[in-house]
């Protein structure tokens, strides 16, 4: 299943690559017409000539024969400098006593660039004006009856042109009708729209609106903005006085001439595909986008969102889950929303639109450039479809390929709650300790994928709503489930006075494995551990729920239950706050992450020094499924994901120890292997380290 190693871009809504006139009109700055624009001899006036050479061009596109058209270093200055000045014009209105409308409307979808701003000069000039968002609707368009009926109360509106996360276009005829005989001021955010979006700023009665070079093939650091010719200005920037006093500091005239070699690219016809083209292009990756992920849901209608943008929730997969497919594919998109460490935070603009939370929590954007051709879609569609292959063989999606059998222990997790699953490959069965409710139909999807049985579905507490959920499972398992039908497990598992599992006299075998209840006249009411492990050896597993962070337990009871333990015994929560993974009733130290962190640039000092290391991949299988990464000759390389990590540790703390060899782990970013490599250390096992930055570092 091994793919080309060519990066498949679609994350053009955060930046795009240079294209190449534009590198090449950088360039020709750079090392030809490098001089300062402000110079008066004949190098500067060439610098200066490419600069007015391409504001011309970017005027002629953008309809702006009138009002001023500035280069500044991106949009967010651009809308630094057009909130300063016309809160700046609003308070000397005030100053004059005239009437100023005081409200400050913003589109609540709008990049966080222009809130921000909002507040910040609202505070800085100390005006304490009111700062509201205009809501929108389901299909993210604002509420006109909103602007309606704030408009006269307002000093000044920002509405983007169309939504970065959603591509949402913005009906901005619909607005200038309602604000046209308003005072206010209105600036329009038109990053998004460049080149997407016939833009004839003239026409209309915007006061301000700025673009960004990056989100249109020229380098970071150059953008636009555009004043109308009445519009209020004040410089933010003074100095040497360039760009007529308006912005000064010396020109990024290299920046500037890929900017104005693209805009030149946009009025040929050739370099950028027009509206129906891109329109097909997206239809295209949105059938093998399907295709992949069966059930997709879009967040936002095709017909009134960019061309070159799609956002869509998977039910059953986060954001994170598809991202870190799609990157073992070397295919980039990016979460509709911004994901923490710990919990993925839902995207705001998704949030405002009302959509479920769930959706809004795992959006993915996939946004490609208007220069995009056919046979890159095309490489783009098959690229996706074998990410839809790995996730149909590693049953996260369900499918006609025969799976690969999972085993032993497996934690999923949502949020820092975690439910456990004990598969056993040869047998074909399973058992599901606390199936949270957000996982309940992903768990019966995979086993009935797996083709699996479970055999029993148990609670590590007695609250009714986990009751609901085991019970909801069983429903949705119907065959796939051979438990016990009064979904009450407890009556398999009575007394044993012993710490091992051999001498139980009632428990649930797996395989040579067994689980049972562990038995105490002194365990809560409400709490219940199980036991794990091998008829032959000690205590591998115990299953605690969240029992020995009850305050309640009395150290009496503490000690009845972890009596039953071994050394060995890790101990697997409900709960997982901490990120430990797995514990031990006796753990290490906490490690400095940095004492075991190796540079990605140090590996190969690090293999060479360490014989023996074993490299650990602690990525989930869909995304080993798809990679392909280089190791150095004769280094072993593991496949342990993350979410069976468990059964990884307890092999590895019961290796001898003169046979403990390096453990290296490593994933995409870093993340995963930081919390395998400390939770290792924290049990003692001092040989174990992971790569910084990941592949995505190292294999770059
Ligand atoms: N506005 C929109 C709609 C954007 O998408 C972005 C960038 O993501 C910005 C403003 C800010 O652009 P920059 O970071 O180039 O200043």
């Amino acid at each position: 299943m091994s793919i080309s190693s060519r990066v498949i871009y679609l994350d053009s809504n955060a930046t795009t690559p240079v294209m190449p006139l534009a590198l090449e009109a950088a360039r020709a700055v750079m090392e030809d017409d490098y001089g300062n624009p402000s110079s008066v001899h004949s190098s500067g006036l060439q610098a200066k000539a490419v600069m007015e050479q391409a504001r011309a061009t970017a005027c002629d596109l953008l309809g702006c024969s009138e009002g001023k058209l500035l280069f500044v270093s991106g949009a967010t200055e651009g809308i630094q400098t057009a909130v300063f000045s016309a809160l700046l014009a609003l308070r000397e209105k005030q100053a004059q006593d005239e009437k100023v409308g005081t409200d400050l409307l913003y589109g609540a979808t709008e990049h966080k660039a222009v809130p921000e701003s909002l507040h910040h000069w609202n505070t800085v000039l100390n005006l304490n004006f009111r700062i509201l968002a205009i809501p929108v609707d389901n299909a993210g368009r604002h509420d006109l009856k909103f602007i309606e009926e704030h408009i006269q109360d307002a000093g000044l509106i920002c509405t983007m042109a169309a939504n970065n996360e959603t591509g949402v276009i913005t009906d901005l005829v619909s607005i200038e009708n309602l604000i046209k005989d308003s005072p206010a001021y209105w600036l329009v955010d038109g990053v998004q729209a460049l080149g997407k979006l016939p833009l004839k700023l003239n026409q209309h009665r915007i006061d301000y609106s700025l673009f960004s070079g990056h989100k249109l093939y020229a380098p970071k650091g150059i953008g636009m903005l555009y004043v109308h010719k009445d519009a209020p200005f004040t410089p933010l920037l003074a100095g040497g006085g360039q760009e007529s006093s308006l912005r000064s500091g010396t020109e990024n005239v290299s920046g500037i001439a890929a900017l104005g070699a693209v805009m030149k690219a946009l009025g040929d016809g050739i370099s950028f595909r027009d509206h129906a083209t891109l329109s097909r292009y997206r239809l295209q990756l949105l059938e093998a986008m399907r295709d992949a992920f069966p059930g997709l849901i879009l967040n936002a209608s095709l017909e009134e969102s960019l061309p070159t943008t799609l956002n869509f929730s998977v039910p059953g997969l986060t954001s994170k889950e598809i991202l870190d497919l799609f990157d073992a594919a070397d295919v980039r998109v990016s979460a509709g929303s911004a994901c923490s460490a710990a919990k993925a935070q839902p995207s705001f603009v998704l949030q405002a639109m009302a959509l479920p939370e769930w959706q809004a929590a795992s959006a993915v954007r996939v946004s490609f450039g208007p220069a995009t051709t056919q046979d890159y879609i095309d490489e783009a569609c098959k690229r996706v479809r074998v990410c839809g292959e790995a996730l149909r063989k590693t049953c996260m999606v369900t499918g006609d390929i025969e799976p690969l059998p999972a085993d032993g222990v497996m934690q999923l997790s949502f949020g820092a709650a975690c439910t456990w699953i004990i598969a056993n490959a040869a047998t074909k069965e399973c058992v599901v300790i606390d199936p949270l409710p957000e996982l309940i139909e992903r768990i019966a999807k995979y086993m009935r994928c797996q083709h699996y049985s479970v055999k029993a579905v148990l609670a590590t507490n007695s609250h009714p709503q986990q009751d609901l959920h085991n019970s909801s499972l069983i429903k949705l398992l119907a065959d796939a489930y051979s438990g016990a039908q009064n979904d009450d497990p407890s009556g398999f598992y009575t007394d044993s006075n012993s710490s091992s599992l051999e001498s139980s006299e009632k428990y649930l075998s797996l395989g040579k494995m067994k689980i049972r209840k562990l038995d105490s006249q002194l365990q809560t009411e409400t709490h219940f551990v199980y036991l794990y492990g091998s008829t032959e050896s000690q205590i591998q597993f115990a299953f605690c729920g969240d029992v020995l962070r009850n305050e309640r337990l009395s150290n009496e009871q503490r000690s009845d239950i972890e009596n039953q333990f071994s050394k060995h015994t890790l101990i697997c929560v409900a709960h997982d706050f901490e990120k430990q993974l797995v514990s031990r009733l006796e753990s290490s130290q906490e490690c400095k992450l940095e004492d075991v962190t190796i540079p990605s640039s140090g590996l190969n000092e690090f293999l060479r020094t360490h014989p023996g290391t074993v490299m650990v991949d602690v990525r989930e299988p869909y995304e080993q499924q798809l990679s392909h990464f280089d190791v150095p000759a004769g280094t072993e390389v593991l496949h342990v994901p993350l979410s069976r990590l468990a059964n990884g540790v307890d092999r590895w703390l019961r290796t001898e120890d003169h046979a403990k060899a390096p453990l290296l782990f490593f994933c995409r970013t870093g993340g995963r292997s930081s919390q395998a490599v400390q939770c290792l250390r924290r049990l003692g096992y001092a040989n174990a380290w992971h790569i910084a930055g990941g592949l995505a570092l190292w294999q770059h």
